[in-house]
């Protein structure tokens, strides 16, 4: 059986990962196995009305058969998992039994009186096409496109109020990790500290990104930004991304903060580029994340605000590109592009002006640029020759001779061929940082991850 969820937190407060964790830890509690790790998955980054990261959370549950997994921890009491479920596990009263705690820990822990809040749960007892996945995160789904899923796998469901949470419950369930994913633990903090203002040691939390090679975006250090912290008033504590399980599961022994109440492990499809679509600049529509292949056809100009934009064109058509202020350096980067370059820009559109916000770019050509240095000199006097003034040329003094080019020299372009992203303190959930983009391109570094996931040690503690 697979439960979906979504839509339960509001900017005051609230979050979809912590009611999973209530629902998990009493779900164990009645001897109802999970299967697998949970699973956070980021949908649309786009869409107008999502509260923060539109991330959906879903997993299984059943009897548990295989291997015995350590999903995370309640104040020290491991909460486990297994790796694959006896079929046709649940009796009508059982399912009943699920929806009424699930129904009950929604209604309680859900901040339902933001009007932005609408959430919903889906059980289904089997995962719906991977299409509804991919419809979620690169386009915009209705509220019935989701029921008519659930109808047909003979699902269960419960929507409030407007009940667009039903769409991320159900996207979230359809997510199969088919080519990427990566992992999150996310920790969380005791009651009485939720509100305050976080302890986290910085030093500690750059110990373990030095520590874990495999975890991605930990610290900003151009901007020295603590990543793994949330400023939401939200229940988390931090959540640390990455690669291997076996890794994360050591993280936390690395972070010196305030008491941790428990963790999660999640799987997730984050840093993993799944919201782009290629397309060409004449199919690019609102809402949508997409990579272009172009040439620059207007020189980057900064704008009010600070944000630096430059227009692309394709066969196909022109787009605005732009990197906003609070990509920081990379917008120094993008203000050495020239027209004539050649990039692959990645990014979501925006609707008013029709834009993509750039997220990395890959410079696979960069164009030769020729520029004065100083005026001819003159074939017979050996002296540099006076400008006639404007398009006119150039005229020696001495002998009268003219001249229309002057001395040129090539420019040194001072940006590098290849990728540039935005810094860690700016980059999207789902977006695939270059360090995982490196990790897979080497095949001794994906090789590593394998066999660290097949160790026998990765299950811990509920082996
Ligand atoms: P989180 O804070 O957990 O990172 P979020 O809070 O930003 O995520 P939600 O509050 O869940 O996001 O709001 C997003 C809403 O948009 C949810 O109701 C979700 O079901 C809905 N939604 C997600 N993807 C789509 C989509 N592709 N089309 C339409 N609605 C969507």
């Amino acid at each position: 059986m697979w439960i979906g969820i979504d839509d339960t937190d509001s900017r005051d407060g609230g979050c979809t990962t912590y009611v999973a964790n209530i629902l998990i830890q009493q779900l164990i509690d009645q001897n109802i196995d999970v299967i697998g790790y949970p699973r956070l998955v980021r949908l649309n980054p786009n869409i107008p009305w999502k509260t923060r990261g539109n991330g959906a959370i879903s997993f299984q549950i059943g009897k548990g058969i295989g291997t015995k997994i350590t999903i995370g921890e309640t104040n020290h009491r491991p909460l486990c998992g297994y790796t694959s479920a006896a079929r046709d596990s649940f009796t009508d009263e059982e399912i009943r039994n699920v929806q009424h705690l699930l129904e009950t820990i929604i209604e309680d822990q859900a901040r339902m009186t933001d009007e932005n809040t609408n959430p919903g749960f889906v059980m289904l007892s089997h995962q719906p096409s991977l299409t509804v996945y991919e419809h979620a995160v690169h386009e915009i789904m209705t509220v019935t496109d989701c029921t008519t899923v659930i109808d047909k796998g003979k699902g269960i469901y419960k929507g409030y109020k407007n009940g667009r949470g039903l769409i991320g419950a159900t996207a979230s369930i359809a997510w199969v990790a088919n080519h990427d994913k990566t992992y999150e633990l996310i920790t969380y903090r005791q009651k009485a500290a939720w509100g305050t203002p976080r302890s986290i040691d910085e030093q500690s939390v750059q110990e373990m990104d030095a520590a874990f090679p495999l975890t991605f975006d930990n610290y900003d250090y151009e901007n020295n930004h603590n990543r793994i912290m949330p400023n939401s008033p939200c229940p988390i504590l931090y959540g640390i991304r990455g690669d291997s399980v076996t890794e994360l599961q050591q993280t936390y022994q690395w972070v010196r903060s305030e008491p941790v109440s428990s963790w999660l492990l999640f799987e997730t499809n984050q840093g993993t580029d799944d919201h782009l679509q290629r397309k060409p600049i004449k199919d690019i529509h609102p809402w949508q994340s997409v990579i272009v292949d172009g040439v620059i056809s207007h020189n980057p100009d900064t704008i009010k605000g600070g944000h630096v934009v430059f227009r692309l064109q394709d066969t196909t058509g022109e787009i605005d590109c732009i990197a906003y202020e609070p990509t920081k350096q990379f917008r120094t980067r993008i203000r050495l592009l020239k027209k004539g370059d050649h990039v692959i820009v990645y990014g979501g559109v925006r609707k008013h002006p029709l834009t993509v916000n750039l997220e990395k770019i890959k410079i696979t050509h960069l164009v030769s640029i020729d520029e004065k240095i100083e005026n001819p000199v003159c074939p017979h006097c050996g002296k540099h020759m006076k400008s006639r003034g404007k398009n006119q040329g150039f005229k020696c003094i001495v002998c009268g001779t003219k001249s229309t080019t002057p001395v040129i020299q090539r420019k040194t372009r001072e940006i590098n061929m290849g990728w540039h992203e935005v810094p860690v303190c700016a980059r999207r959930h789902l977006s695939k940082p270059l360090k995982r983009m490196k990790m897979k391109g080497d095949k001794q570094s994906s090789s590593d991850v394998k066999n660290r996931e097949r160790s026998p040690n990765n299950t811990r503690s509920c082996s």
